[in-house]
């Protein structure tokens, strides 16, 4: 397996989806039913020329960049570049900040030194946004492109640190769930063998909902919380996946709430059959259009394997080579 172009893959295919939503973010369904995005747009909404990407994409390179650096996951160091990213426009598209979340950037504000960075991130029921799913794919590359998830210990440390990388930010654990249910799907589409799509998804529910169901108190993350979160099965849709995506579209919720967020790129990619084809649908639901397409570029993106990302649209993204720099780079430390 070439893992420097599973990772350009995950990657890019979150770029790509990011920089297809950002022209017609926030307009509603009705409006794309009427005007569909069929390729690539520029200006609109936020008024940024074509293959400009925005906030998810920002803090993931900003993660990868961390990671790359430090050689693997220091907190304290990512919450710096967030900082950097909002407050002097590092790790942006054009050197301008444009879109931000409330949750996120309350977060990285309450940082300092001294503050741990993993009681940075809001836990209400509120802070429940898609911000910390939309950035968490480098860490989900980096467990799944190591590690095979069937062994109980691999996964239970997989779970974790997709777990505090979404802390960060998103402390609540229905969003700690979201990243980490993504890392699992991104392990079982790497790892697809053959497999169809559908099955690959099944199984990373199967896998992630097991773990789930047999945690206890001896994990490091476990807390009343988490027991309540179980207990209510938030993510209870995804269990069964070829019930899922027989849901009609009015079913699927395309706003910022993390959950909807999950479902929909899911949703998207059981109902497409190649990464075009997917992204394009993920936008055309509307609403949050950068953040779903982003959730749902990179696992379209790993699915459908970078070849198969339109040449066209990597061309327009901006700060493409850079990009490709910290893919290669990050293929380095995970084979390292
Ligand atoms: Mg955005």
């Amino acid at each position: 397996m070439d893992k420097t172009n599973v990772i350009r893959a995950g990657v890019f295919g979150t770029v790509i989806g990011d920089a297809l939503g950002v022209p017609v973010e926030f307009a509603p369904r009705t409006m794309r039913v009427k005007d569909p995005v069929v390729d690539m747009r520029e200006y609109g909404v936020h008024n940024q020329p074509k293959g400009t990407w925005s906030d998810d994409s920002s803090m993931l390179l900003a993660t990868m960049d961390s990671m790359i650096t430090c050689k693997g996951m220091d907190y304290g160091d990512i919450m710096e570049r967030f900082q950097a990213w909002i407050r002097k426009a590092e790790y942006t598209a054009h050197g301008r900040v444009f879109d931000i979340g409330i949750t996120c950037s309350s977060a990285v504000r309450r940082y300092e030194p001294g503050i741990n960075p993993l009681d940075c991130g809001g836990a209400g029921e509120r802070d429940n946004g898609n911000g910390s799913l939309m950035r968490i794919m480098p860490v989900s590359l980096y467990d799944a492109l190591r590690s095979d998830f069937r062994e109980d210990a691999v996964l239970a440390e997989a779970v974790t640190r997709s777990h505090y990388a979404s802390c960060l930010t998103h402390r609540h654990p229905r969003s700690q769930m979201a990243c980490a249910i993504y890392t699992a799907v991104c392990h079982e589409l790497i790892y697809r063998d053959g497999r169809s799509i559908a099955e690959a998804l099944q199984s990373a529910m199967d896998l992630i909902m097991d773990y789930y169901s047999k945690a206890d108190v001896t994990a490091p993350w476990y807390d009343q919380g988490f027991q309540n979160e179980l207990a209510f099965d938030t993510y209870g849709r995804l269990r069964d996946i070829a019930s899922f995506g027989k849901l009609p579209e009015r079913e699927i919720k395309s706003g910022g709430y993390v959950v909807h967020t999950l479902e929909a790129a899911i949703w998207c990619l059981l109902n497409t059959a190649s990464f075009a084809e997917c992204t394009l649908k993920t936008v055309n639901l509307g609403d949050d259009t950068d953040t779903v397409g982003a959730v749902a570029g990179g696992l379209a993106g790993l699915a459908y394997g970078y070849e198969s990302i339109p040449k066209e649209w990597l061309e327009v993204i901006a700060k493409r080579e850079w990009i490709d720099r910290l893919c290669v780079d990050l293929s380095d430390l995970i084979n390292a």
